[in-house]
C-alpha cells in the first residue's frame, strides 16, 4: 500500500509551528493537543511527528521507537487525565474516505469525561 502525504495538511503545520495548539504533552515523536472542537470533557488528539496519513499506514511503517513512544504518550495522557478501568474511555481514529477522516495525518483521538452512548456506523 503506497500512501501519499499531504505537507499542508493542519496538523502538519501545528507540527512546524505555523498555527498554534493547546499542547498537553510532547515527546521526541509524538505530540498530544486538545481537539479545537471538543466532543467530551476530555478531548485529546495524539499525533506521530512522522508524516503518516493513517492509523494502519503508521502502524506498518513507523519505527518501533515511533510505535513504542506513541502508546506509552497515550497511557501518559490517559493517566493524567484520570481515566481509570472503572471510568473508561473512548479511543477513535478515522481514516479515509469511509473513515470521514478531516485531517490526513494520523491521529488518535481520546474522548472521556461522559458515557459516550454506543458507537454508531
Ligand atoms: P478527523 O475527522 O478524525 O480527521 O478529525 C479531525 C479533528 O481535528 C476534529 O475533531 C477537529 O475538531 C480537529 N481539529 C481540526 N483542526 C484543529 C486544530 O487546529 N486544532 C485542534 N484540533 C483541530
Amino acid at each position: 500500500m503506497t500512501y501519499s502525504y499531504d505537507d499542508q495538511n493542519i496538523f502538519a503545520k501545528i507540527l512546524r509551528g505555523e498555527i498554534p495548539n493547546n499542547t498537553v504533552l510532547e515527546t521526541d515523536h509524538t505530540l498530544a493537543f486538545a481537539d479545537i472542537r471538543p466532543q467530551a470533557p476530555t478531548h485529546v488528539l495524539v499525533i506521530p511527528k512522522g508524516p503518516y496519513v493513517t492509523y494502519d499506514h503508521f502502524a506498518a511503517e513507523a519505527s518501533d521507537a515511533e510505535i513504542v513512544d506513541f502508546n506509552r504518550t497515550v497511557a501518559r495522557i490517559c493517566a493524567d487525565a484520570g481515566i481509570t478501568p472503572d471510568t473508561g474511555a473512548r479511543y477513535i481514529s478515522n481514516a479515509g474516505p469511509d473513515g470521514v477522516q478531516e485531517v490526513p495525518h494520523f491521529h488518535l483521538h481520546i474522548l472521556a469525561g461522559r458515557n459516550m452512548g454506543r458507537m454508531v456506523a
